[in-house]
């Protein structure tokens, strides 16, 4: 055997693996020395090392498919390496799955050159293990990233982000530092409760040994693209005051919120509801005229209230029973609805045969108008079973020191002298 010599092994291995370029992570660079087969195409023969990383940690072997600018902060971590290194990643290139291993021996620690060894695998076996593993995990392909962290030694590592080899990488960022990256990728609305929840102190006196808390929030993937994930920090088991470490987890939960938010808009919306007519009913007409004096009180914006009471429905009752009359409130309101659609104004029932509007920055004499102008359409419409119908609108406009009871008491009353007055008209107060 002492035919291999040290050259002969060196040439031996030179011939036998695919790839072998040398990288300068402090500059940004890499030179391939050795490329075959896959890596002919795949390597340049010279180019930026933090390309190349993304393209072979993020799996982005088209060009054009960058990752989000924000999420560079985790590219320095995998760019960097201490002591030897190896990984295998699946790689998708030209539309087809390869497992790549790679080996990385440091050259220079100090100015962070690298060597590395590329070589495709060719086991189709392992490989569709490989991929099942990966699949059978799907909490893990849920997460975007996950981070170990040692708040007493202000440390953390990298464990996992998304696609990314599940391996912790020999990388280390101080956690103070590094939740200030973070915070970039949140959403701006976000980002404050973010910089609460992670502040060290806040962790420290409530996360407690063995726990696990969370939270919701917006946050940027990997395509820059806004998502819902829940915040996780877990919280290692100790009995020990100064020991204080906890995973994070950031979970991908957009398509369960998204579900979730219109299921609780539905909720909202049928809660806010009168079951007869389907405009608001009381309570959520009586919360809107609370909200809009807030509106007239912050913004300056012209609020009108209008009542409307159909005049003699007792009649409709009488003559052509209760389900008739229940029909004709339903029209009635119907007919409101259509006609005001194209204002701002929200309607409700008050209750029986009484409605009311809230008219968000119109000015008054405008208002009237439009109150007119439905009073008279009103009177003019044919409804089913029953022929005509009229009502009586009160109108009062929002003004400096009133609140919900007193312009309501306002409108009620303006109302009340459209009936004393002889029904089938405007009345302002
Ligand atoms: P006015 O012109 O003075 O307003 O006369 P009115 O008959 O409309 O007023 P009153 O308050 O005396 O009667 C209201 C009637 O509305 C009494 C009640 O039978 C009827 N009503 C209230 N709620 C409903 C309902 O949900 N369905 C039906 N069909 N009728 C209702
Ligand atoms: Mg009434
Ligand atoms: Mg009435």
């Amino acid at each position: 055997m002492t035919e291999y010599t040290k050259e002969y092994v060196s040439n031996l291995f030179y011939e036998t693996v695919d790839a072998i370029i040398i990288v300068d992570a402090q500059n940004d660079s890499y030179h391939t020395v050795k490329q075959e087969g896959l890596f002919e195409k795949f390597l340049d023969a010279d180019g930026s090392y933090k390309n190349l990383v993304e393209k072979l940690w993020f799996h982005f072997s088209d060009k054009s498919d960058k990752i989000a600018d924000d999420y560079h902060v985790f590219i320095p971590m995998i760019g960097q390496f201490k002591g030897k290194y190896v990984d295998r990643i699946k790689l998708n290139f030209e539309d087809e799955i390869h497992l790549i291993q790679i080996s990385i021996y440091p050259i220079d620690d100090m100015s962070c050159k690298y060597m590395f060894i590329l070589d495709e695998l060719d086991n189709s076996e392992y490989l569709r293990e490989f991929l099942t593993d990966r699949k059978l995990d799907a909490i893990q392909n849920t997460y975007l990233f996950s981070m170990y962290v040692d708040l007493i030694k202000d440390v953390s590592y990298s464990i996992n982000i998304t696609e990314l080899s599940s391996n912790p990488m020999n990388y280390t960022v101080a956690y103070t530092s590094w939740r200030m990256m973070i915070v970039k990728m949140i959403w701006p609305e976000d980002q404050n409760l973010f910089l609460e929840r992670t502040d060290p102190g806040y962790l420290k006196k409530n996360l407690l040994p063995g726990r696990t808390s969370s939270f919701d929030c917006q946050m940027k993937n990997l395509n820059g693209v806004f998502i819902w994930v829940k915040l996780i920090f877990s919280r290692t088991d100790t009995t020990n005051e100064d020991d204080f470490r906890f995973v994070f987890m950031v979970q991908d939960i957009h398509e369960n919120s998204i579900k979730l938010f219109e299921t609780l808009k539905k909720y909202e919306d049928l809660a806010s509801k009168d079951a007869l007519t389907s405009v608001f009913n009381h309570g959520r007409i009586e919360t809107e005229i609370s909200n809009a004096i807030e509106v007239f009180k912050t913004k300056g914006i012209h609020i009108t209230l209008m009542m409307l009471d159909i005049d003699y429905f007792k009649r409709v009752n009488d003559k052509f029973g209760h389900s008739v009359g229940d029909i004709v409130l339903k029209q009635f309101a119907a007919f409101v609805v259509d006609f005001l659609a194209s204002y701002d104004i929200k309607i409700g029932r008050w209750g029986g045969e009484e409605f009311v509007c809230v008219c968000y920055g119109l000015e008054f004499e405008e208002a009237k108008q439009i109150a007119e102008q439905l009073r008279q359409k009103i009177s003019e419409n044919d409804f089913e079973q029953i022929g005509s119908l009229t009502c009586s609108i009160g109108l009062t406009e929002v003004k400096p020191g009133d609140n919900a009871k007193g312009v309501f008491d306002r409108v009620d009353r303006a109302m009340y002298e459209a009936k004393t007055n002889g029904r089938n008209r405007v009345t302002i107060q």
